[in-house]
């Protein structure tokens, strides 16, 4: 025996908290959330920090000796709740706001005491099953046909990077095999989305060794969607060069406008030339289980994928991404690799996470999802989603009505695009626009310094463009009004 082996009565007490402590804390970190929410609207939602500060406050290497579990809680308070955006604030209006739920955190808090990783389905037959059937109900609300298969990723990112690797396994050209790399037979693969496309695209096409070049961005009509002509056109240019087109993406819902792109036009263009259309309806997607809102996703029973995020617009604890694809077998057929070790008698009868993607290991996402579908029903999810569309139009409408405001691109969802525009006698139109996106950055960043909303911007057309999303489950009707009150009083005072 060694002397470590010896030493056992110098040791620390082993094993994890005790069942009483665990009940006693746990007890206590539920009324801290459930105070935290009672209470979240006399925080600032944004930050109110300087860079650095977090990190100045805590010690640079970890403690040697176990802490009280109380002197941690205490330090979330002081240390931690000060350095957060309060994403779950209802005045969150900034990106895409989104919100966790309670049935979604329930869900986390089982899921992180489960702590299975979901690779095979022996690992974790309710994590395997529940996901396939929470996703066919999902599917079901959305509209979407019975061919559409759904799988959990963490994020729209991952879901639409592997998209595009199963797009590419599906032309056959054995890259799973041989690589792209040292290869004189491959000529230059295609992707093509609008220039408003997400940039979680190109970021997958650079994780997937297609080199960004491989992305043809199309132009977008004067509402921000992605113009057929345009891509048709692009496509036979590209043929005729000896570029080989293998994957058309386009939006439901871009993220700097929410737009929509025309998918009925755009699958038709697919089909002719025998592409695989991936639709990143990360945002827009949701809306769809609205019955009066399915039209946004006419088209894309045709579509060979479509991702969309429940950790944005269905109340769903970050993270969760759904893919539904209509060919599994190409994801697999690009992904699947089983070891010795991870053989299974059953394997050839069940689903196994871990062959449809990178990871090995897999959260149980869908616990929280079947929770949320469960406790709010369709009904609920749609009722709440129809009142963020409605408060959206609301919003829009006092914009509309305001000769010092402007909005800048159409409001299919519940995203509204606007800005200042107070106009000044005889000043040139250059001078103009400069000005005005001074004022609008000033307006922008006067609301975010108060701590009582927190929006965000983008560009249209060179122009600089504010942006209000409501998408939070706590948002009312009164704190849309608070930010066009802040937002005119800053106007005011700029
Ligand atoms: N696609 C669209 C249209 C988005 O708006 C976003 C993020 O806002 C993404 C993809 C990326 O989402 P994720 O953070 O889940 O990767």
């Amino acid at each position: 025996m060694t002397d470590a082996v010896n030493t056992t009565e110098a040791m620390p007490p082993l094993g994890d908290m005790s069942a009483e402590d665990f009940r006693r804390f746990g007890h206590e970190v539920i009324d801290w959330i459930a105070n935290y929410f009672e209470h979240i609207e006399e925080l600032p939602v944004l930050a109110q920090i300087e860079p650095g500060a977090l990190k100045a406050q805590l010690p640079s290497t970890a403690p040697e000796h176990g802490e009280s579990m109380e002197n941690i809680l205490a330090d979330v308070d002081r240390l931690i709740v000060p350095a957060l955006t309060h994403w779950s604030h209802p005045s969150f209006f900034a990106y895409f706001a989104t919100s966790t739920s309670a049935p979604g955190i329930f869900g986390e808090l089982l899921s992180a005491a489960f702590d299975v990783k979901s690779m095979l389905w022996r690992t974790s037959p309710a994590s395997t099953e529940l996901e396939e059937v929470t996703l066919d109900w999902l599917r079901q609300m959305l509209g979407l046909d019975a061919g559409m298969s759904g799988f959990i990723y963490d994020t729209a990112s991952v879901s639409s990077m592997h998209a595009i690797a199963a797009a590419r396994e599906g032309i056959e050209l054995r890259i799973r095999e041989e690589g792209m790399s040292g290869r004189n037979d491959l000529p230059l693969l295609r992707v093509y989305g609008s220039e408003q496309a997400h940039s979680s695209i190109d970021k997958g096409i650079i994780t997937l060794g297609l080199g960004q070049k491989c992305l043809r961005k199309i132009p977008a009509d004067n509402k921000f969607r992605m113009n057929p002509k345009a891509l048709a056109e692009a496509i036979d240019e590209d043929e005729r060069n000896g570029i080989l087109p293998f994957c058309v993406v386009a939006t439901v819902g871009t993220t700097s406008t929410s737009s929509i792109d025309p998918v009925p036009a755009i699958v038709e263009i697919c089909e002719q030339h025998k592409l695989w259309l991936h639709v990143d309806a990360a945002y827009g997607g949701s809306a769809a289980i609205v019955p009066e809102m399915r039209y946004i996703l006419e088209g894309c029973d045709r579509a060979d994928s479509l991702v969309l995020n429940p950790h944005k617009w269905l109340f769903t604890p970050f993270d969760c991404s759904v893919l539904y694809c209509r060919h599994l077998d190409l994801l697999r057929r690009a992904f699947s690799l089983v070891p010795e070790y991870l053989r299974t008698p059953e394997q050839e009868k069940v689903r196994s996470g871990s062959d449809y993607g990178v990871q090995l290991g897999r959260r149980f996402r869908a616990l929280k999802l079947w929770m949320i579908i469960r406790y709010f029903g369709h009904e609920g999810l749609t009722a709440r989603i129809r009142e963020h569309c409605r408060l959206a139009q609301l919003f829009a409408s006092w914009v509309n009505e305001s000769p010092a405001w402007k909005l800048m691109a159409p409001t299919p969802f519940a995203l509204v695009c606007f800005r200042a525009c107070p106009t000044i006698e005889g000043e040139s139109n250059e001078n103009r626009e400069k000005r005005l996106d001074g004022l609008n950055e000033k307006i922008m960043h006067g609301v975010n310094a108060t701590g009582k909303a927190f929006l965000s911007h983008t560009k249209l057309n060179d122009k600089l463009t504010l942006r209000l999303s409501i998408g939070n489950i706590r948002t009312t009707e009164k704190h849309v009004k608070q930010v066009w009150d802040l937002l005119n009083g800053q106007l005011q005072s700029g």
